[in-house]
């Protein structure tokens, strides 16, 4: 679904990413973790071209990222990404969140986009907020909300950074349930988390980033009884 060969990200004259390569296969759950600044967000935000790469190749689903000839509109159809902050559109209701987008850019109707919207927030167990204003919801509704809203448009891959990270801890189960329940469905997945135990469940693969590297990576399994690297042997004894 995804192959990143020898990305390089460059800020000024400081490297962001630096030579990163990364393949994610088709239904493949990838988990992203690593210190603050070590260049997670900067490659998920590569991966739909939120970010310019200066060196290097992306491949998503086929379609070459920076050839002329590919649409990158259809790009970010396929690749659907969840932030930290969600992102909703306060003036308009949590139906009308999710069915903006199928109508404008898939071109549905509004019944349409209505029915998926509403199985969608069945989905993730708010139909009945359907007539709220985001506002009016918790942070972990609306970010249940917004992760419905990008499922609205079918995506491939789903791309999440940090999307716990603002929540109340009382919070942060029923995201993390919904995205889990995402991962049984066979979705697609890169995850940049804290969440040390979403890792070990639901990752196949465990990758840690180091100073706009991949320094580390392999199964939950290895990467949580015997990590090899300094750095990340240093970030699960503070984290764990
Ligand atoms: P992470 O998500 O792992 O915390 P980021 O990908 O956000 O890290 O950032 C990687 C590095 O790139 C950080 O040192 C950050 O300060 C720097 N950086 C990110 N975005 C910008 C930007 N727009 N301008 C300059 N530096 C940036
Ligand atoms: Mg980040």
């Amino acid at each position: 679904m995804v192959e990143a060969k020898e990305i390089i990200k460059v800020y000024g004259s400081f490297r962001a990413l630096d030579r990163v390569s990364l393949d994610v296969y088709d239904g493949e759950k990838v988990v992203i973790i690593g210190p603050s600044g070590s260049g997670k967000s900067t490659l998920l935000r590569s991966i739909n071209r939120l970010e310019e790469i200066d060196r290097g190749t992306i491949v998503v689903d086929g379609m070459d990222l920076y050839d002329p000839k590919t649409d990158i509109t259809k790009v970010r159809e396929e690749v659907g990404m969840v932030f930290q902050s969600f992102n909703l559109f306060p003036h308009k209701t949590v139906l009308e969140n999710l069915t903006l987008a199928q109508i404008v850019v898939r071109k549905r109707s509004k019944q349409e986009a209505e029915e998926k919207a509403m199985m969608l927030l069945e989905r993730v167990g708010l139909a009945a907020k359907a007539k709220s204003y985001p506002g009016k919801l918790s942070g972990g509704q609306q970010q249940r909300v917004a992760i419905a809203r990008s499922l609205a448009m079918d995506p491939k891959l789903m791309l999440f950074d940090e999307p716990t990270s603002a929540l109340d801890p009382e919070m942060i189960g029923e995201v993390l349930d919904v995205m889990k329940d995402l991962a049984k469905d066979g979705m697609t997945m890169a995850v940049v988390t804290h969440e040390m135990g979403f890792a070990r469940e639901v990752a196949d693969r465990v990758i840690f980033m180091d100073a706009g590297r991949i320094v580390e990576e392999g199964t939950p399994e290895h990467f949580f009884t015997a990590p090899t690297h300094e750095r990340a042997k240093l970030f699960l004894s503070q984290i764990l």
